[in-house]
């Protein structure tokens, strides 16, 4: 028999007051109450027993145990002194969840993977992200390349949707490429507030990123193609030809418009309607001036 789930209203009523647990908004404390969300997130990830999966920010451990019931080991990581000894009591039951103190900004995760998880077949980062941070923990795990598979967070959902968009729509911008360049991204499922305690003031969304095995364009110089995409959409409203002119302010105007033609790229473009081929087109001609 299962330990009545933390992620019941009541439970997590309980374990907060047994403890004299006060939120923290600093620290994005918005905790699940819903066990069908949770089934949900694990479901989306995959989880088996040859999974190893790293965790960001448990909480009291609501997502933390339906992940320890699925996959082979959970590493947690969590920055609030205050719910270190919560989870050693609500997750008592589970001797494969280790929970690290740490702030994950700090901490060195291909380290703990060679050390925690070299046992593993598949790792999988599985989290109720603390909003403040999205987008500096994803990108800092994916660039580092390390063997993590895929990523199955719940995130603000207007942060979802401009992770996972296509080109052509509002919310396609320099973030959504810098993921897609190493991911495949999707939104997996959409999630109301009412389901958190407390509420936050933003739905909420969880994406699936699947780390590409292969980068979508090849280019000789990473670093040089994501510091042109943010130099392409600096302002959104103005062509290509135009915030590339600025990015490149040492070169003539005309030059600028020619190498984005010899690119194959019509200069009057927006930078939205790009795909991350043509991007990657534009970078290397850029590149070799
Ligand atoms: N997983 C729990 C749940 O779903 O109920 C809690 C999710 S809550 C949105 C975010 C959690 O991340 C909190 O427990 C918070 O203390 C923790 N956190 C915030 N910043 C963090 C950081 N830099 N490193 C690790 N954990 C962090």
């Amino acid at each position: 028999m299962l330990e009545k789930d933390i992620a019941t209203m009541g439970k997590t009523r309980e374990i907060i007051q047994k403890h004299g647990f006060t939120f923290k908004k600093s620290f994005g404390q918005n905790f699940l109450t819903d066990t069908n969300i949770l089934t949900k997130i694990v479901d989306a990830a995959d989880l088996g027993p040859d999974v190893g999966v790293i965790e960001i920010g448990p909480g009291i451990g609501a997502l933390t145990e339906y992940i320890a019931r699925r996959a082979k080991k959970v590493i947690a990581y969590e920055i609030d002194p205050r719910l270190i000894p919560i989870l050693d009591e609500t997750m008592v039951a589970y001797p494969n969840v280790k929970v690290i103190h740490q702030d994950i900004l700090k901490a060195d995760v291909g380290e703990m993977i060679l050390a925690e998880l070299a046992d593993v077949k598949e790792i999988a980062v599985v989290a109720n992200l603390p909003y403040y941070i999205t987008t500096p923990i994803l990108m800092g795990l994916i660039e580092k390349r390390l063997p993590i598979d895929r990523y199955v967070t719940m995130m603000q959902k207007e942060v979802a949707e401009r992770l996972s968009a296509k080109p052509g729509t509002k919310d396609y911008n320099a973030l959504s490429i810098a993921v897609q360049y190493f991911t495949d991204a999707k939104i997996a499922l959409t999630v109301p507030k009412t389901v958190f305690i407390p509420a936050p003031n933003v739905d909420s969304a969880v994406v699936r990123l699947d780390r590409r095995q292969e980068p979508p364009v090849q280019v000789s110089d990473e670093g040089f193609l994501m510091d042109l995409v943010h130099g392409a959409f600096r302002q959104r409203r103005k062509t290509l030809h135009n915030n590339l002119a600025s990015y490149f302010s040492h070169l003539p105007k005309a030059e600028v418009s020619a190498l984005i033609s010899k690119a194959g790229i019509e200069p009057s473009r927006r930078a939205e309607t790009l795909s991350i081929q043509e991007f990657g087109q534009l970078s290397q001609v850029f590149q070799n001036v």
